[in-house]
């Protein structure tokens, strides 16, 4: 398959005085160019902090502590492999291995992420349209000339992820990037796009305001547009309106979205293939049908027990009885992460964890002892999709 991120043994640790949290533990997942593909779980099972590792957006006292973020993109992998040889292998280049300027400037460009609470995305003392028409004019300059535009660029993800440290400017603005920036309101289907253009944030509905921040991710033309819990603090009616939108803009342009969200209801509509996280690990993973009609992990189907459909979406998915374990590495047992919760948990669930054999097809995996009787003559067919294991 055309895998666009492969993410392999990913681990990332927040570093606090009660100790170490082992928040994303040794993830694996690959993501192939042009799905959408979801990551589904409770919340505090990782999913955010997976999507900020990825837009490496962790913050301190977070860091990712190990693994590799191969993203396929032969441009990139030619700019920098005289530069970061290790970092490059044919058209991938492991992200991880990249300095944090270059890891700047390709926010906006390659990976660019929307999240529940659009006004964190915009300054309120600049008018909507200045501040698309400034992200475009950025990114513009940052993908005519990558190397002599770190600079900028890094000022810029840092205007529009960390906007109360940078002051309010409009020095990027020119009337070419304000019409794109009319034409990417009108892209997201804010109506009246050159009066809206000059409104604040304020004026803004919550629905129009994420149709905004669409926009401004889009700015860059990215290849994967993360978008975390999009929907959640939107009214049913305004949430499908987004989605559809997403679905649209997928369409057309071809890019590819990594979903995150705690509703099923969501994946279900939006997905082509799907991840289950629960307490930093992808426990399932596999195409809809997959994990919706052949799933194997428990975990799994105490989620769609309790699968709140669409209209319900704003609810909290029923809990499934006991506690996430804690995340504390030194409370950390070596055995199956869900064993205190699950129904079926017998003697050897609590001896080891489960490794990820495949369940049914090759793409089809789950980490829990019930999908390990067929692991060594599926093994090969796994290494195939995600390289040799250890
Ligand atoms: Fe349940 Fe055992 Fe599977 Fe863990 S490994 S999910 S405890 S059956
Ligand atoms: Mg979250």
């Amino acid at each position: 398959p055309d895998d666009i991120l492969r993410v392999r043994d990913l681990s990332t640790r927040f570093f606090t005085q009660e100790g170490q949290i082992n928040a994303v533990s040794e993830l694996d997942v690959r993501i192939e160019r042009g799905e959408v593909f979801g990551i589904v779980g409770e919340s505090g099972s990782g999913k955010s902090v997976t999507a900020r590792s990825i837009m490496d957006l962790v913050e301190s006292p977070g860091r990712i502590t190990d693994g590799e973020i191969w993203f396929d993109d032969a441009e990139l992998a030619d700019a920098v492999g005289d530069d970061y040889p290790d970092a490059v292998d044919g058209t991938l280049v492991n992200l991880l291995e990249l300095p944090e300027r270059v890891r700047d400037s390709l926010r906006g460009t390659a990976f660019s992420m929307i999240f529940q609470d659009p006004e964190s995305s915009f300054n309120p003392t600049l008018t909507v349209g200045e501040q698309l028409a400034e992200a475009v004019e950025v990114q513009r300059r940052a993908s005519a000339n990558p190397r002599s535009t770190r600079a900028r660029t890094r000022e810029y993800s840092l205007a529009s992820y960390a906007l109360s440290t940078v002051l309010p400017s409009r020095k990027y603005v020119t009337p070419e990037s304000r019409e794109r920036a009319i034409e990417l309101l009108e892209l997201v289907g804010i109506p009246d796009p050159v009066k809206r253009a000059d409104e604040y944030p304020h004026e803004y509905s919550g629905g129009m305001l994420q149709r905004a921040m669409i926009a401004q991710a889009l700015a860059g033309e990215p290849d994967v547009l993360i978008a975390d819990e999009p929907t959640t603090a939107l009214d049913v009616t305004i949430q499908a309106q987004i989605l559809d939108l997403l679905d649209d803009l997928q369409a057309e342009t071809g890019m590819t979205i990594l979903l995150i969200t705690h509703n099923l209801g969501v994946i279900a509509r939006m997905c082509d293939r799907v991840g289950v996280m629960y307490a930093g690990e992808i426990v399932e993973r596999g195409t809809l049908a997959d994990v919706f009609d052949d799933h194997v992990h428990p975990y799994t189907e105490g989620l769609l027990g309790s699968i709140p459909d669409l209209e319900g979406a704003r609810g909290r998915l029923e809990p499934i009885p006991g506690n996430v374990p804690s995340l504390l590495d030194e409370e950390m047992a070596d055995r199956c992460r869900f064993a205190d919760r699950c129904p079926k948990a017998m003697e050897d669930c609590l001896e080891h964890p489960p490794e990820y054999p495949a369940a049914g097809s090759d793409h089809h995996e789950a980490r829990c002892v019930l999908a390990e009787t067929t692991y060594d003559e599926t093994r090969a067919l796994s290494e195939d999709h995600f390289g040799e294991t250890e």
